[in-house]
């Protein structure tokens, strides 16, 4: 089974031709949904085939309801901290040409506490797989990694979005990271002083990008590289099934609509082959990871958009 600890938010979409500017007021199409990068990766873990436990935090409102329902009508298990905050929020502008700004409500994510991580001890530990995110508390993540670690889960840690802290020792604590592009950017900067522009790292060669993944991790680390497909790295004492240490897989050609959520898309389907495939390669975990998420842009929208995959369309 999958455990997923992280975010739930209810996300509020602005679709307008340019983006606002400050003091200006403009028109704007509005959808609203479920989002969030923990509940986008549990439905992604849970249509990729896993059994998948969602470990969130939210209000006592209508936020908190839309979550109980949509993972219910999803077949998740929710374990829900009750929180006095309402359930987070997101504020979404997107522009004609996809541009977006964002505003971030934590509101109840911000109170996900160890306290009730540590009272869920046993479901974490008795997963095959943790994956968690950065919306929430680093104590608590870290809390979260340390106690599946404990009990031989493996830990996946998506150190998402870019702008989240983080300290060398959480991300010690994962078996595989996975940074875009621009959080792998934010990592080296902030952690090994690598100055690395995100759009330049798809064109780094390969003994390069490993190198610096390296300082990074002592172990796994798989860069996404949006339509350009993934980059693989593995601590060479560490391979994983691999026969070498570093490589890339070429994405998948799709007609892509929508790209938003590809990520989470790429993690939850990583996860769920994890747990539920065993005894294969980690590049075939991958390669299934990269196909469900080029899927995942044939549609609009985050969490709703998860393709649902059957055992035929493993790689
Ligand atoms: P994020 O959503 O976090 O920015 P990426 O853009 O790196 O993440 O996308 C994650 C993964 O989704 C990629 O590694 C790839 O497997 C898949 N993907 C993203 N965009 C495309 C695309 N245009 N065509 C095919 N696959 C894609």
């Amino acid at each position: 089974a999958v455990v997923v600890a992280g975010s739930f938010n209810v996300d509020h979409v602005w679709r307008c031709d340019t983006l606002p500017a400050g003091g200006a007021t403009i028109a704007g199409r509005y959808s609203t949904g479920p989002g969030g990068k923990g509940f986008n990766q549990a439905v992604a873990a849970g249509r990729a085939g896993a059994s998948t436990t969602f470990v969130c935090a939210l209000g006592d409102d209508a936020g908190g309801a839309l979550a109980r329902q949509l993972a219910g009508a999803d077949g998740l298990s929710l374990v829900a901290e009750a929180s006095a905050e309402p359930t987070g929020t997101a504020g979404i502008y997107v522009d004609a040409r996809g541009r977006n700004s964002i505003v971030i409500g934590a509101g109840a994510n911000a109170s996900l506490s160890i306290p009730f991580v540590t009272a869920n001890q046993s479901l974490v530990g008795s997963a095959k797989v943790l994956l968690a995110q950065l919306e929430s508390p680093i104590e608590t993540i870290e809390a979260a990694l340390e106690l599946a670690r404990q009990n031989g889960v493996t830990t996946v840690l998506n150190a998402a979005p870019a702008n989240a802290p983080s300290t060398i020792s959480l991300l010690k604590l994962a078996d595989v990271l996975t940074p875009n592009e621009t959080e792998f950017a934010a990592l080296l900067s902030r952690h090994v002083g690598e100055r690395i522009e995100a759009d330049d790292v798809a064109a780094l060669d390969g003994a390069t990008l490993h190198e610096l993944c390296r300082k990074l991790s002592g172990n796994t680390v798989v860069v996404t590289l949006g339509a350009v497909g993934v980059f693989v790295s593995h601590a060479p004492e560490r391979l994983r099934g691999d026969s070498s240490a570093y490589y890339r897989v070429a994405a998948e050609t799709v007609q892509a609509v929508d790209t938003t959520g590809a990520g989470d898309a790429f993690n939850g389907a990583l996860a769920a082959s994890l747990a539920t495939v065993a005894d294969v390669p980690f590049a075939q975990h991958v390669r299934f990871a990269n196909r469900y998420a080029a899927r995942s842009t044939e549609n609009e929208g985050a969490a709703l958009a998860m393709p649902r995959f059957t055992p035929a369309d493993a790689v």
